[in-house]
């Protein structure tokens, strides 16, 4: 088979404009990092890994934390949302928060990322003392401190380049527990007897209107996601935050397909009006369809599977509602998806969706942005075409902190530097 992009290879990919829109602060953090943290803010990781259960950790130390929470592969999504709660530990002040923020943007506009929408759920950095408008801003300006370094080199004020832009993604949780930190430990001792669901709805409306008093603060926030355990939890007990998101105008995007069928993305899209998808791996799984029943109770025929899905395919493609697709995370939680030859990367090229390649956990998945394109232009043999697509798309279905007009004046700024970046390399590489 001939090889379509023989002369992209990682350091031609490091040049190219991209972006990474579906990036957890918290699952971007380095073991390194993580360590450097725990010491500064005084932090025992041993006493932590005991007290959540988490690791098993004997001396705390970086090759520790390297083996046994930034695991390789993991047996599932529960499995690989483990960590997270251990990592947050020191994620709870400003300090914390700033320095992680700061790092996680260096080290993508050291690979060329130039856009990147950074998603935390504020309720899980929350502690008595530390509160929501010091958790957004810690993580605004550690981004910002980053940011105004690389727009002041001589590249980017001259104008030859796009500037590094940012905006941050606050998410709910489909599943709440203790383990997540105060607030989490509150909710529970406070409303006794209250289901998980109601709970997580509750907490999740409170996200929806921080979301928006952040935005009214001038933060650059400018998107409300739903993240967590997938199966059980679905998305339409959020439908209220989600729509209170939708009045306000702010972006919406919803972690679904990941570990459950195609109804969980269906549920994202329609009830939830979700503008972006967080994986939707499984948005061509006829067979996870498992609770949709006929009129007449009956389950559906292989007929009635597929136009269930292909109504959802449609629906999405019709819309430009963007799948914000990670590779590598897909291989690490999804057993079936091992090697990522079964993934459904060329159905979205086929049926024309929109893809945003990203990351997810930077850290915990031990990937980058580069990676990601690397594995996509090797597995999926995408053309010179789907390429430019796929770095000019996250452009395009970014959420932006700025007005529209700003907007196309900055995707156009970034598709002519892609243009003349990709010829340079053609003429040096081919
Ligand atoms: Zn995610």
């Amino acid at each position: 088979m001939k090889k379509h992009l023989n002369y992209i290879d990682r350091d031609a990919i490091k040049l190219l404009p991209k972006t990474d829109l579906h990036l957890h602060l918290d699952g971007s953090i380095s073991p390194e990092t993580v360590v450097e943290l725990a010491q500064q803010q005084g932090i025992d990781l041993v006493a932590v890994s005991k007290e959540l259960g988490i690791g098993e950790l004997e001396t705390g130390s970086v090759e520790e934390l390297e083996k046994k929470i930034f695991k390789e592969t993991y047996d599932n999504l529960g499995e690989y949302l483990v960590p997270f709660e251990f990592i947050n530990v020191v994620l709870r002040c400003k300090e914390g928060l700033h320095e992680a923020a700061y790092r996680l943007a260096c080290d993508n506009f050291s690979e060329g990322v130039r856009y990147i929408e950074v998603r935390f759920a504020p309720q899980k950095h929350w502690k008595n003392g530390f509160g929501w408008m010091e958790i957004v801003e810690a993580i605004s300006e550690g981004i910002q401190k980053a940011a105004d370094e690389y727009n002041n080199t001589a590249a980017i004020k001259s104008g030859a380049e796009p500037e590094f832009k940012f905006g941050l993604i606050l998410c709910a949780m489909r599943m709440i527990n203790e383990n997540m930190g105060d607030y989490f430990k509150y909710l529970y001792e406070l409303h006794v007897g209250m289901d998980l669901q109601n709970l997580s709805s509750m907490a999740s409306m409170e996200v929806a209107k921080l979301t928006q008093m952040a935005r009214e603060e001038g933060y650059p926030v400018v998107g409300f996601d739903l993240a967590g355990r997938e199966d059980g939890f679905p998305a339409e007990v959020h439908r209220e935050a989600y729509l209170y998101c939708y009045e306000q105008g702010i972006g919406t995007t919803c972690h679904a397909g990941e570990a459950y069928g195609p109804e969980s993305i269906k549920s994202a899209v329609k009830d939830c009006m979700a503008r972006r998808i967080g994986h939707g791996t499984q948005l061509f799984k006829k067979r996870n369809i498992y609770h949709k029943r006929t009129d007449d109770g009956s389950k559906l025929s292989k007929s009635q599977r597929f136009d269930y899905v292909r109504d959802i395919v449609e629906w999405i493609a019709e819309n430009r509602i963007t799948l914000e697709v990670c590779l590598k995370s897909n291989s690490q939680t999804l057993p079936e998806y091992r090697d990522l030859s079964g993934h459904p990367f060329p159905f979205y090229l086929e049926n024309n969706i929109r893809i945003a390649l990203s990351t997810d956990n930077r850290a915990i998945s031990r990937v980058s942005v580069t990676d990601e394109y690397e594995r996509a232009i090797d597995l999926f043999n995408i053309t010179e075409k789907n390429l430019k697509s796929l770095c000019i798309g996250g452009f395009k279905a970014a959420f932006f902190p700025g007005s529209y007009v700003e907007k196309r004046k900055y995707i156009h700024g970034v598709i002519d530097f892609y243009n003349k970046t990709l010829e340079e390399i053609k003429a040096t590489n081919k």
